[in-house]
């Protein structure tokens, strides 16, 4: 019977694994560690570039210093970033603008000079097939060219076309003269590297590149570059072997080997990532021993039957039910709580908490700013009301003798729950007994600081809960939180109206001020949101200060009173203003996106977003999440200026459109990949060649599914048919070595 059928690992499934009890784990254990001395047999693949045809010392050096190319193997795992397309010439006549480079023949017709503004010249030609006239275009750097190029010689050219001055125009392009063009006669794509000025000066461009790594392979054989997936794996996938891979990335002769080539390195990539996560999982599991919280009782009922505040949402109950049920295990929760902005999991981190009381033991739960973890400890101990527990809040700026109060009272166990923000990782909080560890908002604290937290009970790890309001598009999800078990909570509590979303530019401004006056007559209240510009903090305060002051005239006080809030206030001066807002002496807050995360005032309802274009989508729907928070209609204004980039239209586009976080992730994601996800970087976890999480979906989901039914069956991978993922897992490991402590 085969381990998995080739239809399922197609399926949408958000199946994150859940591990069975495996006896023989010690053994897999040791299995990982005596694979650490891993000696790799000497191969061709090891030689250093020096001794490759055709590059020889002075050229090694080269490749070393510019592109961190030290053997042929780096040589040949560094793939094209595009390719030239040699297998077609096109007709002008059939040309479409924007599209791919693309190849014609013709004659060159005429070449000029032209003198443009600011002593810039560029230089202008007229090209021909039987079909129809293309203007060519240099600018500068080019000067050279029309001593170069031949009017009346038959060439072939390559580049994209687009309209310039109104006409269709190939800037730029590559020409090279029939009669010498050899290569592009013979129906191929010419492979292009990524490359540098030196890398260019030394003789070693893309072409000369393509010539050392065309005879490189032509010396190499399959028994070089060895088979890394089991057989039944490359049959299943039909994804083709290691070896053409490599040979077509480089040099492929049609449409079809090149995208072979791509699709199997690009689930290479990904498929030994998941493996390891999915490992690291299984030993977590087995490693770590949390105590299982049995009991339902006091605390958690009374709550539940006196205090709640509402009838929970179904997701908020499915939720519950599958962290009490993880929580009910001697393993370690390892748990990740998606919800969108507004979706109530503040509820449901307390209810757990409860939980953890109920079974004798603490719990704390950090937040990434002063500002929220306040609001939680407010939240929460509003929610708690005369119940006796005993919630205390830490953070930097609680010193002196009320720091040593709470230090002694988390020591002797005394306190049941601390709110806090990164303060409560320091090696001087200690408890008597964590078992809950919460971490809200995730994706601002680092995989090392989560793992720190764990590290403060010492027989027993607490389990752990990780709240993110950011929802994390799945493929990106399977990523970096690969070995966490995944909750969403998909459904927003009952009566909210949707937040209307509205783009205005900046002449729309005095109706926009009008509609503030009305709204505020209806008692409601404004958030006013300004960037931050990481270059110029400066600017954006300057920024902030004339938005503040214009609004003075509009809304003067003692009629009108506005807070202000942002960065660099003392963390007490920027309380004193929130706590303005929330008890409704101002009317409108000015901020920066420090009220991004978390904060809760249910009676604003309009968020306006000045210079809209420069906050990331996720930023926005984060910000649009502060309001609709109440039962009033909540409005979006997102303001701008006429000229906006195409990306930025593109992502208000997207604000318009939809409110839900989900989709607006994935946006996210396609326009700007995963870049700046904290934590992940040094990991290695993103460290992907060709693989492009927001593209590569499909990919993806069946190397995921095929780890997992792998994992599943053979967690040590001791079967001789596993062999070579066991050995490409260890080397993995051995070059990412903090891979075991992530998360
Ligand atoms: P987030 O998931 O963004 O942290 P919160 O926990 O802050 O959301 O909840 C947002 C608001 O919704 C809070 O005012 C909370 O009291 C309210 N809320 C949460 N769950 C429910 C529910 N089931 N029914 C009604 N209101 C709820
Ligand atoms: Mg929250």
């Amino acid at each position: 019977m085969p381990l998995f059928r080739v239809d399922s690992y197609l399926k949408y499934q958000f199946d994150f694994i859940t591990i069975k009890k495996q006896p023989f784990f010690s053994y897999f254990c040791q299995s990982i560690i005596s694979y650490q001395n891993l000696s790799t047999p000497h191969s061709i693949l090891d030689t250093p570039i020096d001794y490759v045809k055709g590059i020889g010392p002075a050229k090694g050096e080269t490749f070393r210093k510019e592109l961190n190319i030290h053997s042929v193997q780096d040589l040949l795992f560094t793939y094209p970033f595009r390719y030239i397309d040699r297998t077609t010439f096109h007709l002008i006549k059939d040309i479409k603008t924007d599209g791919d480079n693309i190849q014609l023949k013709g004659t060159l017709v005429s070449i000029e000079k032209i003198k443009g503004k600011n002593n810039r010249s560029r230089i202008q030609g007229m090209f021909k097939d039987g079909s129809g006239f293309l203007e060519l275009v240099w600018f500068q750097g080019a000067t050279w060219l029309d001593k170069v190029l031949q009017v009346g010689q038959e060439y072939i050219i390559y580049g994209r076309v687009t309209i310039f001055s109104g006409k269709k125009t190939m800037a730029h392009p590559e020409m090279e003269l029939l009669s010498d063009a050899a290569t592009a006669l013979s129906q191929t794509y010419d492979p292009v590297y990524s490359s540098t000025e030196k890398m260019d000066g030394k003789g070693l461009d893309s072409k000369a590149r393509r010539k050392i790594i065309k005879s490189l392979l032509g010396s190499i054989s399959d028994v070089d570059l060895p088979e890394t997936l089991p057989h039944y794996v490359i049959e299943k996938l039909r994804v083709c072997s290691r070896y053409n891979a490599i040979r077509w990335i480089h040099f492929p002769e049609n449409e079809e080997q090149k995208s072979l080539a791509t699709n199997r390195i690009k689930f290479e990539e990904f498929f030994y990532v998941q493996i390891r996560l999915l490992q690291s999982k299984i030993m977590r599991k087995y490693k770590y021993k949390s105590a299982p919280f049995t009991i339902i009782g006091e605390y958690f009922n009374t709550f539940f039957k006196t205090r709640l505040p509402f009838e929970l949402t179904n997701a908020q109950k499915k939720v519950i039910k599958e962290i009490r049920t993880d929580m009910g295990l001697n393993t370690q929760m390892n748990r990740l709580l998606q919800g969108d902005v507004g979706s109530g999991k503040t509820i449901v981190a307390l209810l757990c908490m409860l939980i953890a009381i109920d079974n004798g033991f603490q719990s704390c739960i950090m937040a990434p700013t002063e500002i929220l973890a306040q609001q939680h400890y407010v939240n929460i101990t509003s929610l708690l009301g005369d119940m006796s527990i005993n919630v205390a809040f830490l953070s930097g700026s609680v010193k002196g003798k009320k720091r040593e109060v709470i230090l002694q009272g988390l020591k002797c166990g005394e306190i049941h729950i601390i709110v806090g923000t990164h303060a409560l990782i320091e090696p001087t909080v200690e408890f008597q007994q964590l078992g809950l560890a919460i971490v809200d908002e995730q994706h601002r604290f680092g995989v090392a600081q989560r793992a720190s937290l764990w590290k403060k009970n010492s027989a027993l790890a607490p389990h752990i809960l990780v709240m993110t309001a950011t929802p994390i598009p799945r493929t990106l999800a399977m990523t970096i939180y690969g070995d966490l078990d995944v909750s969403v909570i998909d459904e927003l509590p009952p009566g909210r109206k949707e937040i209307q979303t509205i783009h205005k530019y900046e002449a729309s401004r005095p109706q926009l001020l009008q509609f503030m006056h009305s709204e505020i007559a209806k008692g409601r209240q404004i958030y006013i949101v300004y960037p931050l510009i990481e270059e110029s903090e400066t600017l954006d305060l300057q920024n902030l200060q004339d938005g503040y002051e214009r609004l003075l005239q509009y809304f003067p006080p003692p009629d009108f009173q506005i807070s202000v809030v942002h960065g660099r206030m003392k963390a007490k001066d920027k309380d004193w203003e929130m706590q303005r807002f929330i008890n409704k002496t101002t009317q409108i807050m000015v901020a920066t996106t420090v009220i991004e995360v978390g904060v809760n005032v249910p009676n604003a309802s309009v968020m306006i977003i000045e210079n809209t274009e420069r906050f990331g989508l996720s930023q926005l729907h984060q910000l649009r999440g502060r309001v609709g928070r109440g039962a009033d209609q909540s409005y979006c204004i997102l303001m701008t200026d006429f000229k906006i980039s195409k990306e930025g239209k593109e992502r208000i586009a997207t604000m318009v459109r939809t409110n839900n976080g989900f989709e607006i992730a994935e946006a996210d994601l396609k326009l700007r990949g995963p870049g700046d996800i904290q934590g992940t970087q040094q990991s290695g976890l993103l460290d992907f060649k060709l693989l492009n999480i927001g593209q590569d979906r499909a990919i993806m989901d069946a190397a995921r599914n095929i780890a997992i039914r792998i994992i599943e069956n053979d967690p040590n991978l001791e079967r001789d048919i596993h062999e070579n993922i066991k050995y490409q897992v260890a080397k993995l490991r051995q070059k990412h070595k903090d891979w075991a402590r992530i998360s």
